[in-house]
Parts: structure tokens; C-alpha cells; sequence
């Protein structure tokens, strides 16, 4: 699957809807009734009303849950929309088999939740995505450069992405001891940034040429690079101080996912 092929049609003259969406949160409510919050390709994040999705052998139990990726035939009635019938995509199972996995997968829904407005159509972050997900139910990517990889790309959709081609204050492209300012976003060398940075970061040449690779790949290329020990953890350390800084807020689900990674 990739996540090009979403696509979307509704009408909304007749109030009913058909679209692909991703199930960002859920929570029950009344007896076996789910309330879900997704992010569609087409409507943008919308609250959706699973009324009996709990039972026994309901139609829309498996489209229902966290982290589906469904089509997903909707009808709207006061203003809400509610889940008729779905077929999933997609389940990303593997996240369901691997705790810290799920953890980080909970993570990167929490973040498009929380970067997502309702109603507004997000096909760039939906893909992103879904790709991170993918990734992280195959296993066969580390979870590290998933996580670091996500997280500069979505700052980057969000129109905060890190300036890093040379350094800020006297231009000079080759940096031997290259300082990111978190909340600028923008790179230094060590002279500059002791003068400039308002919430300097150091990198590494490694992290750093990592991060320009990050945020200037093409889409689907992102999370196609190698980088290990030191560096890794500093570029990892770098991202999520960044969108810490950038959305002025932290995760809950992200303290979970270090308790379990360390
Ligand atoms: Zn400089």
C-alpha cells in the first residue's frame, strides 16, 4: 500500500460521504459505541460516531480502532458524522505486536491530532503518515530514524522547516561544530550561534548532513538514509526538541514510548 493511493469522493448534497481516513483516537462511549477522531484524505480531521462498533461481529469493529486506515462510508445528521459501513485498508498490525512500536505509533498519531485542525484537508501529513506507520509495523526500519524522520518532515509541512544550508549569522556552508537554534530554526557555527542561538542545540556532521537530507528528500524518499550510534541519538534528540519548541507543547505518549525505548 502507499499512501498515494487514497483518494476521496463525497457528496455532500445528500449528507453522506465516502473517504479514506486514518483512525487518529477512539474512545467508547454509551454501550459499545466508539467515538473517533480522523484524518481523512478529502475532509480534513473530523470527529466520526462508531454507534455499536464494539459488537460482536460489527461491520465497522476493525475500521473502528486505532491506527485503521479504512474506506470509510459516512452519513451526517446535526452536524456530526457517523460511520455507516468501512472497508479497511490497512491495520498496521504490526504495531499491535511489538509495545514499543505501538508506543511510537501512538506518538505520531498524537502529533498529527494535535498539528491537524478539524476540517481542514491535510493530504501531505495524512501520507507522511502513513508511510511512518508503515514503516514502523514492518519492523524493518529502526524505529529511531522513523521517529526523527517524521517529526522534521511534519515541522516541515507546518512551514518550520530548519534552514540548514549554511550558517546563519556569516553565511559559511562548511561548519565544523554546526549549532541548531531551536527556536529559529536555523543553523550556526559555533562563533555565531554563542551571539545569535536563542536555544542552541549542538549537531554533528553526521546528524547534521542527516537532517538536510531529511527535510530536502523527496516525498517517500524521507526515511531513506542510515545513520547509527552518537549521531542518531543526537539528531533524535535534536527533532523532538524541535517540535517541542515549535508546537510549545510535549506528549504524553511520547514520555511513554522513551519509558519503554530508555
Ligand atoms: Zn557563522
Amino acid at each position: 500500500m502507499t499512501a498515494a493511493q487514497c483518494c476521496e469522493t463525497s457528496d455532500t448534497m445528500s449528507n453522506t460521504a465516502v473517504v479514506r481516513g486514518l483512525v487518529l483516537r477512539q474512545a467508547e462511549y454509551k454501550e459499545s459505541s466508539r467515538m473517533l477522531t480522523v484524518l481523512t484524505d478529502g475532509m480534513g480531521k473530523i470527529p466520526v460516531s462508531a454507534r455499536g462498533a464494539g459488537r460482536r461481529g460489527s461491520r465497522t469493529a476493525a475500521a473502528s480502532q486505532l491506527f485503521a486506515f479504512s474506506e470509510m462510508t459516512l452519513s451526517q445528521s446535526r452536524d456530526r458524522w457517523y460511520l455507516n459501513d468501512a472497508n479497511t485498508i490497512e491495520l498496521f498490525r504490526g504495531l499491535t505486536e511489538d509495545i514499543a512500536a505501538f508506543a511510537l505509533g501512538a506518538y505520531f498519531l498524537d502529533l498529527m491530532d494535535a498539528v491537524c485542525q478539524e476540517g481542514v484537508d491535510e493530504p501531505e501529513i495524512l501520507s507522511l503518515g502513513l508511510r511512518a506507520l508503515w514503516l514502523l509495523s514492518e519492523g524493518k526500519k529502526e524505529r529511531a530514524l522513523i521517529k526523527c524522520s517524521f517529526e522534521l518532515r511534519l515541522m516541515s509541512l507546518l512551514g518550520y522547516r530548519p534552514e540548514l544550508e549554511r550558517c546563519a549569522g556569516c553565511a559559511a556552508e562548511d561548519i565544523d561544530a554546526p549549532v541548531l537554534d531551536l527556536r529559529g530554526g536555523e543553523l550556526y557555527c559555533a562563533a555565531c550561534a554563542e551571539k545569535h542561538a536563542l536555544s542552541p542545540r549542538k549537531l554533528c556532521g553526521g546528524s547534521l548532513s542527516a537532517m538536510r537530507y531529511i527535510v530536502l528528500a523527496q516525498d517517500g524518499k524521507e526515511f531513506s538514509f542510515s545513520l547509527k550510534d552518537a549521531p542518531l541519538k543526537r539528531l533524535g534528540a535534536t527533532s523532538e526538541a524541535y517540535v517541542r519548541e515549535q508546537l510549545e507543547r510535549s506528549f504524553a505518549s511520547l514520555a511513554y514510548y522513551k519509558g519503554i525505548e530508555g
